[in-house]
């Protein structure tokens, strides 16, 4: 007996030991010595020139009537005349009307070319929310060192601190090795289907394969993960695909003064919420792992101790972050029930009810897999699910880590803002990228600007702003991103 207990106490020591032993080993893994670069920039300069191209109201309406010429126009006569330098040392093409692809030669045709882009279309202002913004949406005002209006953030931002690193760079004399195109995308927020698309389709047409290409995407994120002080810059290297299916719950119908003991609103419903209990399987593996493994390590100590030992507690894990809206989207293909319908008549019993459920594919997922997924839940006599046409678009591929693409942006992102946490990351909405990423052999989503959770209510909504020394950040990064990835 009292071996037996010696045997259990050291077996609890031995086993807190080990726990103990590995969460002291789960650091930060060592950086290297990457030293901060000083690039002198004129910030009110960059800064008048976002508030003035803030004020040029290139929105995209949902509505092809809607759209406005004029505007398009007048933003594409103020890049040229703002930015002269970038006009001489590269050739411009025009396509899909309005979109803007520059070329700036390499000196090596050897090498495949990179793609650095961004999209001056806006989301427009939802009419009546105007007197909930601080300052007028399309004022561009700049009020203590804030530059105010729609696309400070999305994605004027990008697209003018682009324009100014090809302008630095021309100005200090800078020869990329590698071919470098800029494309300023004018109906992203549409999907890009004249924009990005037909920049894609030009560069097939080109033959022109590029090594590497960088949209917008994910940001530095200031204070948005608990227990992290450091900056966490995401490099998002793919985006999600998207499903949507119909539930189709069947019944005879008839008068609602004598319903039967099931309705096909009832069966509707179970059927809706057999599938919310039983979500897509996920967990942490690949990118996911990848990008948890990297920003535990900058945890407390508590969340340090459950991911350094995945053995023990990952099923603990995996229902942590799977509670969570942000860490579960990122774990799996997500399922958001967001349309009903049944009866057009208070007395009449539908003979079919329906429910629109949309679900985000993971990339481990395909449409078939998803489709298979819901039907052994809810299919059966009574339930039916359709697949409208056209429906389903599966995940993009996930680019490297590991190529000179990637680690080129980390190291700009760390030349100019110092020790920050970099991981690779996972998009949940759509981005252009989706079109060039079929002619790159990776494709990159990220703006390195900072963003915290404040910040977040003004993509497509009010109070969109970004700071002045934010923006240069920026714009040092992209100069630093192009001088790097266009010499490797
Ligand atoms: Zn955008």
């Amino acid at each position: 007996m009292r071996t037996a207990l010696v045997v259990l106490a050291a077996s609890v020591v031995l086993l807190l030991g080990v726990i103990v032993g590995r969460t002291i080993l789960h650091q930060p893994e060592a950086i290297g010595n990457v030293e901060t670069v000083t690039i002198d920039l004129d910030e009110d300069a960059i800064s008048r020139h976002l508030s003035e191209a803030i004020q040029i109201k290139t929105v995209s309406y949902q509505r092809q009537d809607d759209f406005q010429a004029r505007e398009f126009e007048a933003f594409i006569d103020w890049v040229k005349k703002t930015y002269p330098e970038v006009n001489d040392a590269m050739t411009l093409t025009r396509l899909g009307g309005y979109t803007l692809l520059y070329r700036w030669e390499g000196s090596d045709p050897d090498l495949k070319p990179i793609l650095v882009t961004g999209h001056y279309d806006v989301v427009p202002v939802i009419p009546g929310s105007e007197k909930q913004w601080q300052y007028p949406p399309f004022g561009g005002e700049i009020v203590d060192g804030v530059i105010w209006g729609r696309g400070a953030l999305d994605d004027k931002s990008a697209v003018v601190a682009q324009l100014e690193a090809a302008t630095y760079l021309t100005q200090s004399g800078f020869a990329p090795k590698r071919t470098v195109y800029f494309s300023f995308g004018h109906d992203e927020e549409l999907g890009g289907p004249n924009g990005a698309a037909k920049v894609a389709e030009y560069l097939a047409d080109q033959d022109v394969q590029l090594a590497w290409s960088l949209d917008e995407g994910s940001f530095l994120f200031d204070g948005m993960l608990p227990g992290v002080e450091e900056l966490i810059a995401t490099i998002n290297v793919a985006e999600k695909g998207s499903l949507t299916l119909n539930i189709v719950a069947k019944s005879a119908g008839g008068h609602s003064s004598m319903p039967p003991r099931r309705t096909a609103v009832g069966i509707l419903a179970e059927a809706i919420t057999a599938l919310e209990a039983k979500p897509v399987p996920g967990g942490l593996s690949g990118l996911s792992e990848q990008m948890f493994d990297t920003a535990s390590r900058y945890m407390s100590f508590g969340n340090r101790m459950l991911f350094a030992n995945r053995w023990l507690f990952d099923g603990l894990i995996e229902n942590r972050l799977s509670d969570v809206a942000f860490s579960n989207a990122m774990l799996r293909t997500t399922t958001a029930p967001t349309m009903l319908s049944g009866s057009v008549k208070v007395n009449v019993l539908p003979i079919e009810a329906v429910a629109t459920v949309n679900f985000r594919l993971h990339p481990r997922d395909s449409v078939e897999r998803v489709l298979d997924h819901v039907k052994s839940i809810v299919e059966n006599a009574d339930v039916e699910v359709r697949l409208p046409r056209g429906s389903g678009v599966a995940a993009s591929p996930v680019s490297s880590w590991e190529s000179t693409g990637y680690r080129a942006v980390e190291r700009a992102v760390r030349e100019t803002y110092g020790e920050v946490v970099i991981t690779p990351g996972l998009m949940i909405g759509g981005t252009d990228s989706r079109h060039y990423g079929k002619v790159a052999d990776d494709a990159y989503r990220f703006n390195p600007m900072t963003v915290s959770q404040n910040d977040l209510t003004g993509f497509h909504g009010t109070n969109e702003k970004i700071s002045v020394a934010n923006l240069a950040q920026g714009t040092r990064t992209y100069v630093r991103i192009v001088s790097l990835g266009s010499m490797e």
